[in-house]
């Protein structure tokens, strides 16, 4: 992917403040932190979303976001945080390219990432038979 950003990251040519790195993901920290600490984890290879990303690589990026997170408590005393993940446009990713945010949280920092919640009850039964995996 020519002009995906994260693939030139991963190419190294664009510059970024790596923290970890294998050889199926990268872990660097996000250039409009939403609090100190926040970091993406991607896989190395171009996928798109949750539907393109291989079990493999999804695996190794959930722990090194547990990692990330670890290192968060350690290094910067930061022991909350949100694991978040955006697939598609409406979800709000805007980066094309498979990433998970580790963002460190403090009581004190005003996020609210639940502000779209619907205050509606839907038909849990009926929803509940559709999602139901066999
Ligand atoms: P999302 O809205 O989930 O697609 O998040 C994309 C994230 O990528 C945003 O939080 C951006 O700040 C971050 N981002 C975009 N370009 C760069 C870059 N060159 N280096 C690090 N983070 C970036
Ligand atoms: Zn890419």
């Amino acid at each position: 992917m020519e002009k995906c950003i994260f693939c030139k990251i991963v190419k190294g040519e664009i510059p970024s403040y790596k923290v970890y790195e294998d050889e199926l993901v990268l872990a660097f920290l996000d250039i409009t932190p939403a609090n100190d600490g926040h970091t993406l984890i991607i896989p190395k290879l171009h996928r798109e979303n949750i539907f393109d990303i291989k079990k493999e690589e999804l695996e190794r990026v959930a722990l090194v976001a547990k990692r990330v997170a670890e290192k968060c408590k350690e290094a910067l005393g930061e022991g909350e945080c949100n694991i978040i993940h955006s697939t598609g446009k409406s979800a709000g990713q805007e980066v094309m390219h498979f990433h998970m945010h580790v963002v460190p949280r403090k009581e004190s920092d005003g996020m609210n990432i639940w502000s779209g919640k619907n205050p509606k009850k839907p038909d849990f039964d009926k929803i509940a038979r559709k999602l139901k995996i066999n």
